[in-house]
């Protein structure tokens, strides 16, 4: 049976108080318009009494400042005829910060960001794919501590970390269940790095995470329903309703590079399945097949761009010399790009959301990808549902990872904390200092 629950005055204030942040962060987007006390009040049905006791509280914890209109400023203020003109409040973005983890296949990468996801440092780390869960989280533990010293912020104002990790993730218990790519089973991410780091952890499926950092932070701020679609060694999407992450009854949610698109004559997958959207669209099938046409054309465009001894990732290439008009290059990317356009339809017609982000290399080739891909989904979509439907790529090219990290940690540890206010900042003697 559904249980249905009250609240005791403890939640309720900080019921109230996730109402309070969450309004500020949402008027934070536009800059012009800070929220008054009145119009706060009136966004999220508080008494004027209770905003002011809550708006005093952040203002004293330095996370709120009031911005005083002066008598010469344009519009609302020059023409307001009596009385006190209204004071702004805005969120100081530096007043708290978060780490932001993004572990990806072969690489990991940590930032520091502020209370407004703007990154203030980070590192990436490439990763030997041999190297063991253990040794990754030891090292990323480190790299964190190395980076919050060089950093000089001052740690009582880091709330946490929050951890985007390939594959299912146990959120509850902030466990990587499995993670094929990585070959990680049963990894206590949470509790290993709580312990190597001293700040409390929070670790989520990675495209979930970007999900959510499109959601609060992004492109998707005005959406009720956005899917985000990642495509780099995996293909994943991270499903957002009201701006609370769907993520199914056992967490699988969104598993859309296992959409099975062709399961008599298609590849097999590394699920066990054939023909699922993976073994059609991933970065390694794309080269694989890139190489394989290099190899039957030695003298052309493709073959050339795939072999110059530079730094430029191979994907890259790829899409670089479709650019350029290399028929076959155009051929692997295009006929990648109609195959997400038709997953796109599937899960436009599953789940019909308002707005779909591309997100890794999907963005990467986004003048190639995204026209082709739009073009099918509202071809394949059900009764014109993909031509309602907004199909756009992330603004925040490789810091999607590490955003949506730290989206996840400063909505647990800052604008959907469960507990007070007070109890956010965490006690300086919990931190240990990297060893030398
Ligand atoms: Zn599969």
């Amino acid at each position: 049976m559904r249980d249905f629950l009250g609240s005791n005055i403890v939640n309720v204030k900080a019921h109230n108080m996730q109402a309070v942040l969450l309004s500020l962060l949402a008027a934070d987007a536009n800059q012009d318009q800070p929220l008054s006390r009145i119009q706060l009040a009136q966004k999220t049905n508080l008494s004027n009494t209770t905003i002011t006791n809550l708006v005093a509280e952040l203002i004293e914890q330095g996370m709120v400042s009031e911005d005083r209109p002066s008598r010469t400023a344009d519009g609302e203020e020059q023409n307001r005829p009596v009385g006190r003109p209204r004071t702004g409040l805005r969120l100081v973005p530096n007043a708290r910060y978060v780490v932001g983890i993004h572990i990806g296949v072969g690489l990991y990468r940590v930032a520091l960001m502020n209370l407004r996801a703007e990154m203030l440092c980070s590192e990436m780390v490439n990763v030997d794919i041999q190297t063991s869960a253990e040794q990754v989280l030891e090292r990323i533990g480190h790299s964190t501590l190395e980076m919050l010293a060089q950093c000089a912020v001052k740690r009582e104002r880091v709330l946490g970390i929050g951890v985007g990790a390939s594959g299912l993730v146990d959120v509850q218990n902030g466990v990587n269940l499995f993670a094929p790519n990585l070959n990680w089973h049963n990894i206590p991410i949470r509790d290993m790095l709580q312990s190597r780091v001293g700040l409390p952890v929070v670790v989520e499926n990675n495209v979930r995470a970007m999900a959510l950092g499109e959601a609060y932070f992004g492109q998707g701020r005005e959406a009720q329903s956005l899917a985000f679609v990642y495509g780099r060694v995996g293909v994943g999407a991270g499903l957002v309703v009201g701006h609370e992450l769907f993520r199914g009854s056992s967490t699988g949610a969104g598993e859309i590079g296992h959409m099975i698109l062709a399961p008599e004559q298609g590849e097999a997958c590394r699920c066990g399945n054939r023909g699922c959207l993976e073994t059609l669209v991933a970065e390694p099938v794309l080269l694989h097949k890139a190489h394989q046409a290099a190899a039957a054309n030695p003298a052309g465009l493709l073959a050339d761009l795939l072999k110059q001894p530079d730094e430029t990732p191979p994907i890259e290439r790829l899409f670089q010399a479709a650019r350029l008009g290399d028929a076959d290059a155009l051929h692997i990317v295009e006929s990648a790009a109609r195959w997400l356009g038709i997953a796109l339809a599937n899960l436009v017609n599953i789940f019909n959301p308002e707005l779909i982000i591309l997100g890794g290399m999907f963005a990467q080739g986004r003048d190639l990808i995204l026209p082709v891909a739009r073009h099918t989904l509202r071809q394949a979509a059900f009764a014109r549902l993909g031509e309602k439907v907004r199909l756009e790529t992330t603004r925040f090219g490789w810091r999607a990872g590490v955003t949506g990290a730290a989206a996840l940690a400063l909505l647990t540890f800052f604008y959907q904390q469960t507990s007070s206010i007070q109890a956010t900042a965490a006690p300086a003697a919990l931190y240990t200092q990297p060893s030398p």
